[in-house]
């Protein structure tokens, strides 16, 4: 256990530190900085979020974990602008998800085909499925008893809406460029 579970008391799962590490290359988040990234530090506050999501986490090195945390002298937004960077960088999110987001970030809703296609933007929390306009479903039967061995109901198209979390990250990506689609 590194100083900084003992000092805070939680536990952050391994898969969690995992995927926080590998989408940083196991390198510190700062981009310039050539250190490993052997800390962990939530963006917002653990106390405040009260869940690990690795959305919400930056892998860092001593150094600049102690001047984010404890000096301050990184301040949050700054973090979070560098974390979106990790983002765009490994490409957690398609271009067809982040045109989403870019229309959404001047209209209340937007017309989104399948959740396959946002499936990242509604498991991280940035948009919600507001209406299911089309839907298909699927039934497999087996051929020689008729027996039904899989059903299963697939959203095609629905309205999708931003959340407080998906305006955040708007935010956080207008901040670091005019057009939003000068960055895809
Ligand atoms: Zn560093």
């Amino acid at each position: 256990m590194s100083s900084e579970e003992i000092d805070n008391g939680r536990y952050i799962p391994v898969e969690i530190r995992r995927a926080v590490l590998m989408e940083a290359g196991h390198a510190c988040a700062i981009p310039t900085c050539q250190f490993p990234a052997t800390e962990f530090a939530h963006i917002e506050p653990y106390a405040k979020i009260k869940r690990h999501d690795v959305a919400n986490i930056v892998a860092l090195c001593p150094n600049h974990h102690h001047l984010f945390d404890q000096k301050k002298a990184i301040d949050r937004k700054a973090i979070k602008l560098y974390k979106l960077k990790l983002q765009f960088l490994n490409r957690r999110y398609t271009k067809y998800e982040l045109r989403i987001l870019a229309l959404l970030a001047d209209k209340a809703a937007v017309v989104a085909s399948g959740e396959i296609e946002t499936m990242a933007l509604i498991k991280d929390g940035l948009i919600v499925n507001a209406k299911t306009f089309e839907t298909q479903s699927i039934i497999i039967t087996n051929n020689s008893s008729g027996e039904k061995v899989f059903e299963d109901v697939f959203v095609q198209s629905f309205a999708a809406r931003l959340t407080e979390k998906g305006r955040e990250f708007i935010d956080t990506w207008k901040s670091s460029t005019k057009n939003l689609l000068d960055t895809l």
